[in-house]
């Protein structure tokens, strides 16, 4: 169709789209390298409460390529699930964050700590997950509870049934659940109820306009009281400054992550703060 009839030529491309093609095709196969050369790296990013104490952290993927340098997850990750790459690179970070937790463990004030991981849908789709989960728990050995994945709204939509019966099974398996970028997709308010959640993530835009957009603040509101109601934990995501977390707490939040108390960093390197101690406090 957009190639020509004749000469192998693109047609009905623009420059700026052959262009997005080509980084494309090059993200791909260069993520493919990385895939098999282990070049990829989780780090981590703390959440934390009212009283800036460390309560869990999330893994966040970073790779830096040797000729295309360094790649955020928003280009890759989406070119990873439509490549099937994300099924290796997802095992390999539930892989990261089993291994670290089995490591805590060992380290008083690090046990009680949950990681959680973010799950793409084909991820979450895909026929191997649930006994990939449970094979990765069982080898780590650790106690339930600690592992959480993140899942966006749009996974709830497609196929709710299949959804619903896996969120189950890794709940029986001590897995717990948070809603990641929550405001910003389509999740029915009659689901939420019915699935075997844990905690909303308030999506970091209402956050990052709150101070200035009445509605965005409406929305967090909104989100904090339906936690309250139906039992969900709330956490606030992408909290940068000391105003919109005075903010935050005023409505009510109890649970933030943001540059404000870290950025993503090397696992060993929190590992190192957070043994010295749990308190990250915000103000210098
Ligand atoms: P997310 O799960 O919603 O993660 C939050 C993003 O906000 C991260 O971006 C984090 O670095 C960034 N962030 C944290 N605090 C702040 C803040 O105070 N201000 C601002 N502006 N941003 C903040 P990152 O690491 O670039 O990841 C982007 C997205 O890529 C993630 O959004 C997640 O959807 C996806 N992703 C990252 N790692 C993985 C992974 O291992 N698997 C999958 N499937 N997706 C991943
Ligand atoms: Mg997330
Ligand atoms: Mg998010
Ligand atoms: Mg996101």
């Amino acid at each position: 169709e957009a190639k020509a009839q004749g000469g192998g030529s693109i047609r009905f491309f623009n420059p700026a789209m052959q262009e997005a093609i080509i980084r494309r095709m090059l993200v791909e196969s260069a993520l493919r390298k990385a895939v098999q050369h282990q070049e990829l790296e989780v780090y981590l990013q703390p959440q934390v409460n009212t009283q800036n104490e460390v309560v869990a952290g999330e893994l966040l993927l970073r790779w830096t390529d040797p000729d295309l340098g360094s790649i955020s997850p928003a280009e890759f990750i989406p070119i990873a699930e439509a490549s099937g790459l994300i099924i290796p690179i997802g095992t390999w970070v539930i892989e990261q964050a089993c291994r670290t937790l089995r490591d805590w463990q060992h380290i008083d004030a690090l046990k009680n700590i949950p990681l959680a991981v973010n799950i793409s849908p084909r991820q979450f789709r895909h026929g191997g997950f649930v006994a990939q989960v449970e094979h990765c728990l069982h080898e780590a050995g650790m106690p339930r509870g600690l592992l959480e994945l993140e899942i966006t709204e749009g996974m709830l939509i497609d196929n709710i049934e299949v959804t619903v019966k896996r969120m189950c099974k890794l709940g029986d398996l001590g897995v717990r659940f948070s809603l990641d970028d929550f405001g910003t997709g389509y999740a029915s308010l009659a689901y939420l109820k019915k699935l075997p959640l844990q905690q909303l993530k308030i999506d970091q835009s209402f956050v990052r306009d709150m101070l200035a957009d009445a509605n965005d603040e409406i929305i967090i509101k909104t989100i904090i009281g339906l936690g309250e109601n139906l039992n969900f934990s709330v956490i606030a995501e992408g909290v940068e400054t000391e105003k919109q977390l005075a903010h935050l707490k005023a409505l009510g939040c109890k649970k933030f992550q943001g540059y404000l108390f870290g950025q993503p960093a090397p696992i060993a390197e929190w590992q190192q703060r957070f043994t010295q101690n749990l308190k990250l406090v915000s103000e210098s």
